[in-house]
């Protein structure tokens, strides 16, 4: 492959992709609201049996709808089922078994169990996982589904976008999941080793142009001066800093000025700059490193920023020969890798900013808090309900449960369901999960929160009266103190359990 033809066709493939994005904006219109009069027109005309996704274009079909189907090739290619009842699920033929990227179960599947559905691995009684079942049939997906949460009250499954997190369609992630494609493509041919796009390019929790740096950087197509000269432009190839040649493993390690940043980086990481020779070979790993305090970014990834901040010194450099120092480029990176993650921070505050719910008095108050461990995936749930009459305390533990966020919503869900069968009519839910809180009271929660949000407005469908509010963490003590102990219990438990019985 020469260089200078793929650059060349770099520009055109990349606005191909916007392309791309804005015709699936239009197909996910049409697939959430096949109903609306531009759907009713196109779909009874082009798409008989009604199923946008199925439906070919018939050969005298007008450019219009072949464009829509267009963007609703690249829709499909992301889309996934969330679990809900399990009904529309087909175990082997549908995309359902995680909430970032369609994935099926690995077949081949048994003559029994070929046209089971989702809704046959949950218990009828209980809503719950069939585990005996789920270890027969599917036993190497035991622990990704149980770590699902199904609606145990009956909410339909949900055919969702996987490239947000509320599985809703954006024009932004449809172009990351084009352009992923179009990387695929690109390198196809190429020796090189598995390459994760989406998760260690598309994902990082950075700024979108220091993405599209990095993918420009992974892909080798950065303008530094090897590259220029192989595409035959008159310059001097030598690094400025150096004068050793410039490549772009030169730049952004091997430079005497880069290994300084490098050596001033505050990474906890064991990684070695000196033996880094293929950038993506190593990338997963270099990527993953993080911030060791008191930078305040421990959970942000700074590795990008400071590859993105050696670019923008050497752009000064050559055209402004401002030669910065080694520590300012590091703090610039650092500064600018907070802010963004700062302003992500108020953003999302901003969208779910709740008053603090006291002005109401209603029969019973219900407060809840749960308590989770990122290692065993354990949860402990906490909740006590406060009458006019009396003061309940409750507590329990579950395994298997993906991260806090869905521990808080189980926790709620308890809580609700707690008070639905004492035959509460009024009630007040607050947890201090103000992510949760949201997800209750706006349209569209999170994908991992789907099934046990559904089940919550079902459940409180049945009250005259009832407030999901938010609590300050210092007001929700006593639930706090019920979860951490369920966990704690949970935990010895587990433990005991696994241990060989005494002969
Ligand atoms: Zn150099």
């Amino acid at each position: 492959m020469t260089l200078s033809k793929s650059n060349g066709g770099l520009g055109i493939r990349d606005i191909q992709a916007f392309n791309d994005a804005y015709l699936a904006k239009i197909s996910w219109r049409l697939k959430e609201n096949p109903d609306c009069l531009l759907g009713r027109i196109l779909l009874s005309k082009y798409c008989p049996d009604g199923n946008l996704l199925t439906c070919s274009a018939p050969s005298a079909a007008p450019h219009g709808w072949q464009s829509i189907l267009v963007g609703r090739d690249l829709l499909a290619k992301n889309l996934g089922w969330i679990v809900g009842n399990g009904d529309s699920i087909k175990v082997w033929n549908d995309a359902w078994l995680t909430l970032d990227s369609p994935c099926r179960p690995m077949g081949p599947a048994t003559r029994e169990s070929a046209e089971l559905t989702v809704k046959d691995l949950i218990l009828e009684e209980t809503g719950e996982w069939n585990r005996g079942l789920i270890q027969t049939i599917l036993p190497f997906e035991e622990e990704r589904i149980l770590n699902l949460q199904p609606s145990t009250k009956g909410a339909p499954d949900a055919l969702k976008w996987l490239g947000t997190r509320t599985g809703e369609y954006s024009v932004k992630s449809g172009y990351y999941t084009a352009m992923a494609e179009v990387t695929d493509e690109i390198l196809e041919g190429e020796p090189t080793p598995e390459f994760d796009w989406k998760k260690t390019v598309w994902n990082l929790a950075v700024a979108p142009k220091v993405k599209m740096f990095m993918w420009k950087c992974l892909r080798g197509i950065l303008p530094v001066g090897e590259r220029l000269l192989a595409r035959h432009i008159n310059i001097n190839p030598a690094c400025k800093r150096c004068g050793n040649s410039e490549s772009i493993n030169h730049l952004i390690f091997h430079c005497p000025f880069a290994r300084e940043v490098w050596d001033l980086a505050p990474l906890d990481g064991r990684f070695g700059i000196s033996g880094l020779t293929d950038l993506r070979a190593d990338w997963t790993e270099f990527q993953a490193q993080k911030c060791l305090p008191p930078t305040g970014l421990s959970s942000s990834p700074i590795v990008p920023w400071i590859i993105w901040g050696l670019w923008k010194a050497r752009s000064r450099y050559v055209f402004e020969t401002f030669a910065g120092t080694p520590a300012d480029i590091l703090s610039q990176a650092i500064v600018a890798a907070k802010e963004w993650a700062s302003a992500q921070e108020k953003k999302a505050k901003c969208s779910q900013k709740i008053p603090e719910q006291t002005s109401r008095a209603l029969g019973t108050i219900a407060r809840s808090d749960a308590a989770w461990s990122e290692t065993t995936k354990n949860a402990g749930l906490g909740w006590t309900v406060t009458s006019r009459e009396q003061r309940t305390m409750l507590k329990k533990g579950i395994g298997f449960t993906p991260s806090a966020l869905v521990a808080e919503g189980l926790e709620l869900k308890e809580s609700v369901a707690t008070c639905s069968s004492h035959g509460v009519k009024e009630a007040l839910f607050e947890s201090d999960s103000s992510q949760l809180i949201s997800a209750i009271n706006g349209d569209n929660p999170p994908l991992e929160l789907y099934g046990i949000v559904e089940d919550i407005h079902i459940i409180a469908s049945a009250f005259d009266d009832v407030v999901f509010g938010w609590i300050s963490r210092e007001r929700n003590e006593e639930a706090d103190l019920l979860a951490k102990n369920a966990l704690r219990l949970y935990e010895q438990e587990v433990v005991v359990a696994l241990m060989p019985p005494p002969n």
